[in-house]
């Protein structure tokens, strides 16, 4: 099925199908401020330079928005070795280590920054923590590039902690001058239940001053938790190696709802919707609506009737770009410029 827009009107409204079987559409739901940012450097990026742009690993994890920013002319790669010396190369979301951030110097690259600024305060509270004598531990899934990166700023005080039995195992040379720090994409609810385990084995524990985990993850979780007790299924729009959409069928699963991740409509098998009155819909915060639009339009043709948007809570984030893009488009020829407009 080709992605389609869903007019404001096809929302709120019965359409043709059965009104016994309708679908709630969670708000807030996909993309974050994050991605908004990071795919906009991107498309600037090939708007102002040309192509081809080189993009270290996935710019965010969507496998819609990775092909279609390189059908753009964008040039994925996973490591800087891949990346000709001299070219151009962005960071992802996720952020980088700063062995990375010298291996691109050593190389002669021009790089072009579009780590989350909330990735990139944890990066921060880790120098912070680390020039200040603590012992970090940083909760979080140690194979997740975010995790990667925010441990590459104090490698040799800094372990990598999933599980309470990781917890309980840990060993520092001073468990009354330890810090934590999380995984901005974590499940809240593991999340506390893993400080929990942290403060009982090292009562004198520090932290963030806020919590690690970013908005967009919990307002996308806690309109999974408002809705989930409604509905039969919770479909979640995203990719597989998407952290914070595997944590929403997580939380939906948790509640005893019946949760599935999709990359797309054509994911959706037909049992997980037998007999099913009531299917809520959200997407992960690297998911784009256009994508979320079509799994309704599946579902209105399976006689879905009723589509019925819930806004759980007001999102109204943006993030500024940052100063590489805005300089390269003050300095780029007027021609240039008219794109980007
Ligand atoms: S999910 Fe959160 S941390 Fe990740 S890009 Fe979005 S706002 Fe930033």
């Amino acid at each position: 099925m080709n992605a389609a827009t869903l007019a404001p009107e096809d929302i709120n409204q019965n359409v043709t199908g059965s009104p016994a079987k309708r679908v709630l559409l969670l708000k807030p739901r996909g993309f974050c401020a994050g991605v908004v940012r990071a795919v906009d450097i991107v498309k600037i990026a090939l708007d102002t330079f040309g192509a081809p742009i080189y993009v270290r690993k996935e710019i965010v994890h969507n496998s819609y928005v990775v092909n279609d920013l390189a059908g753009k002319g964008a040039i994925f790669v996973n490591e800087l070795d891949e990346v000709p010396a001299g070219a151009r190369v962005i960071y992802s979301a996720h952020g980088v280590s700063p062995a990375v951030r010298e291996h691109a110097k050593e190389r002669g690259l021009k790089v072009i920054d579009a780590t989350c600024p909330l990735v990139t305060k944890v990066h921060v509270e880790a120098i912070k923590f680390a020039k200040q004598g603590y012992s970090l531990v940083l909760v979080g899934h140690r194979d997740h590039e975010e995790v990667e990166g925010t441990q590459g700023e104090a490698p040799t005080v800094t372990q990598v902690v999933s599980t309470v039995e990781e917890v309980a195992a840990l060993v520092v040379p001073d468990p009354n001058k330890v810090a934590y720090l999380t995984q901005t994409t974590l499940s809240l609810d593991e999340a506390r239940y893993m400080i929990e385990a942290l403060k009982k084995k090292f009562p004198n524990i520090v932290g963030p001053h806020a919590q690690d985990i970013c908005y967009a993850t919990e307002n996308r979780q806690t309109a999974v938790k408002n809705v989930a007790h409604g509905a039969d299924v919770v479909l979640v729009v995203g990719s597989r190696n998407s952290s914070n959409s595997n944590r929403l069928v997580e939380v939906s699963q948790n509640l005893g709802t019946n949760s599935y991740l999709i990359d797309k409509a054509e994911d959706i098998r037909a049992e997980w919707i037998e007999n099913v009155s009531t299917v809520a819909i959200t997407a992960g915060a690297s998911a784009p609506e256009i994508l979320v639009q079509d799994v309704v339009q599946y579902l209105q043709g399976k006689g879905y009737g009723s589509v019925e948007e819930v806004e759980v809570m007001p999102e109204n984030v943006r993030f500024g770009l940052p100063p590489e893009i805005v300089q390269a488009i003050a300095s780029a020829p007027p021609i240039a410029r008219d794109v980007t407009a």
